[in-house]
């Protein structure tokens, strides 16, 4: 089995810029990333439930692409 990394970006909750968190930065539950675009501050657990959502569907979408790749063999 091949093994698949997924990379979800997190995005302002505000105004849906990428955040540029500092990558030496280890955030834990609890802090607060700061936009860099609309300076709002963003809750790091609401980001992570958004980035794990997006990265649910992220998953789902390659698994999806598999099996219809899979399909087109079987009927070549
Ligand atoms: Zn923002």
């Amino acid at each position: 089995m091949e093994d698949k990394t997924f990379t979800v970006e997190l995005t302002c909750l505000f105004c849906d810029s990428v955040l540029q968190g500092d990558t030496e930065a280890e955030y834990v539950s609890g802090d607060m990333i700061k936009c860099q675009d609309c300076h709002e501050l963003n809750d790091f657990d609401a980001l992570i439930d958004v980035a794990s959502e997006k990265g649910k569907k992220a998953v789902s979408d390659h698994v999806l692409n598999e099996v219809e790749a899979s399909l087109k063999n079987m009927f070549k």
